[in-house]
């Protein structure tokens, strides 16, 4: 049986200062191409769109998803008002996540967030954030981290006994890189938070009695290449994938 194929949604970029300043690109960090390849998928980028039916289009032509991480998520679209703290917002990219999202929830495909991935799910779902960890009352932990290392882990989470991602990573905490600030406010229904960090952040949630849907704030496509528990997240969104087809 052929591969399954992973959608990994895209980041949209005007590039200013290259031979054509001015032009307005979709791109990914190679990191989620390879993790996908190395989990054993088929990685096939999926650009934003307004036109709501090419979105399903595009859902239809993969069988598990990796939401990736980006900019901030409008406020608006859970309830608020900006705040100072809040970093850019990329509206089309928003408005066609949340499209997907909701899609890929009727459709049942499986699903992996990453970073502004966890973030968008639980805005899709019905949740809020924070729009910078700032707000959070015992945020105390830096959780952008400031290494000369890429690949270094910077903070710890512990890890829910009872759910899905202590089965793929198999330990009760681990340490995680951390470039983020926003966060997880207000819990979508439906999940549970299956990891947190020392300082209360909710670093990872999971659907409950549901479809595979996990999300997680911290950066496991950065670690994968070396770190098989890092890579056990993608292999299983492939596994759930080919499983789902
Ligand atoms: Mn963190």
């Amino acid at each position: 049986m052929s591969k399954p194929v992973i959608g990994i949604t895209c980041n949209t970029l005007l590039a200013e200062g290259t031979l054509l300043p001015g032009m307005i690109r979709a791109f990914v960090s190679t990191d989620y191409i390879q993790s996908v390849v190395q989990a054993g998928g088929i990685p096939l980028l999926l650009p934003s769109v307004t036109d709501p039916t090419i979105a399903r289009s595009q859902l239809m032509a993969i069988d598990g998803l990796v939401m990736s991480g980006g900019p901030d998520i409008d406020p608006s679209l859970y309830g608020e008002e900006p705040l100072e703290k809040l970093g850019v917002v990329n509206p089309l990219r928003d408005e066609y996540e949340l499209v997907i999202v909701k899609e890929a929830a009727e459709l049942k495909k499986p699903v992996l967030g990453i970073c502004r991935g966890i973030q968008i799910i639980n805005v899709a779902y019905g949740g809020t954030l924070y729009q910078d960890v700032s707000q959070i009352p015992d945020c105390t932990i830096k959780h952008f981290q400031s290494t000369t290392q890429r690949e270094a882990l910077w903070h710890t989470v512990s890890i829910e006994p009872k759910s899905v991602l202590t089965t793929i990573l198999g330990q009760s905490a681990i340490r995680v890189n951390s470039y983020h600030h926003q966060a997880v406010k207000t819990l979508a229904p439906g999940f549970m938070a299956t990891a947190i960090s020392t300082d209360s952040v909710i670093e990872a949630i999971e659907l409950q009695n549901e479809h595979f849907v996990l999300g997680v704030q911290w950066h496991p496509e950065m670690l994968a290449e070396k770190s098989s528990t890092m890579l056990a997240l993608f292999e299983k969104l492939v596994c759930e994938a080919a499983n789902n087809r």
